[in-house]
């Protein structure tokens, strides 16, 4: 990095445990070079139990804002002051912002991150088309399920390994939401306008679904929340089903640019090609 900073200089960062493997200060920090910013994106990993001291110790506006990632997400949620709508139906926050009077705000962007995801690689989707299956029923399908019912979709299908889990995202969420045991995949993919894996299946070394994906209509859009490797095996069956496909890199990105705005006060930059860069810091090859 090229770039001096002053004295003056805005700072945010990411909080996790672990953050070794967050990519959210490459993608923050090529945008605030790209825009000249005197800021910086740093990544903090307090120790699991110490999550609360870390956060309160920063109230006042020491720094602008973190995003928050595995395992505080919840816990990021808990202690904000003023949460959105979309942080308290997603029951998670990942950007918590400190105000100079003290006040916590938190957010959850990664809802907007995946419906970003699905507008740029999946052009005309429309989320309120058709139902909309989710498989996997932790803090990240609790996310979706939220953005898919706030965008207008029909139903929202949770399909998940442990049925309890997807009953109580159902239960918070409202009528929309159906809770479905995993071996109802056909029967929930037959008028589905797109299907998304949030479970951690697929992940490199984490075992794979097992769902038929050529059971969905030929306009359905596939995603997978896993974005190592980039084209999992979910995605690679879906394509070879002929489906449109949208990967996790795209919501991960899409998750950081409204992010970068509440931090920095301005857009990301256009000219920065950020999923270039993660791609080349995970080693891994654009789609062809
Ligand atoms: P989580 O809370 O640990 O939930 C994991 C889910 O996966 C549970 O529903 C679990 O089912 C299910 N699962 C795990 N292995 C399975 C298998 N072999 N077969 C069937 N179901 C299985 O995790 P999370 O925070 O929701 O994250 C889920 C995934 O999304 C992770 O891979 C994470 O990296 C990814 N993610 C990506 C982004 C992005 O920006 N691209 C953002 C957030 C999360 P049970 O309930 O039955 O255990």
């Amino acid at each position: 990095m090229s770039r001096t900073l002053s004295g003056g200089a805005r700072v945010a960062g990411v909080v996790g445990a672990p953050v070794r493997h967050s990519l959210s200060p490459l993608i923050h920090n090529a945008w605030i070079e790209g825009l000249g910013l005197d800021a910086v994106y740093a990544p903090f990993c307090p120790p699991e139990t110490g999550f609360e001291a870390f956060i309160q110790g920063l109230r006042g506006g020491a720094i602008a804002g973190l995003n928050v990632t595995l395992p505080f997400k919840e816990q990021a949620l808990s202690l904000a002051d003023a949460p959105t709508p979309a942080a308290q139906a997603a029951g998670a926050a990942n950007l918590l912002l400190f105000e100079p009077d003290g006040t916590l705000r938190a957010d959850n962007t990664d809802g907007a991150g995946l419906l970003a995801a699905f507008a740029g690689q999946a052009p005309g989707f429309d989320p309120a088309a058709a139902p909309v299956v989710i498989l996997g029923a932790g803090g990240a399908a609790r996310g979706a399920a939220a953005a898919f019912v706030a965008a207008g979709a029909p139903e929202v299908r949770i399909l998940n390994r442990t049925l309890a889990r997807a009953q109580a995202i159902a239960e918070r969420l409202g009528p929309r939401v159906s809770p479905l045991p995993l071996d109802q995949a056909p029967a929930a993919f037959e008028d589905a306008g797109a299907v998304i894996n949030a479970t951690s299946a697929g992940l490199s070394g984490q075992g794979e679904l097992d769902v038929p994906l050529a059971a969905t209509p030929e306009g359905c859009v596939v995603m997978d929340m896993v974005y190592k490797p980039l084209i999992t095996p979910f995605l690679a069956q879906a394509e070879a089903a002929g489906r449109r496909t949208v990967d996790g890199l795209a919501m991960l990105i899409g998750q950081a640019v409204p992010s970068f705005t509440a931090f920095f006060g301005v857009a990301p930059p256009s000219g920065i090609d950020v999923r270039a860069l993660a791609l080349k810091s995970l080693g891994l090859n654009e789609r062809v």
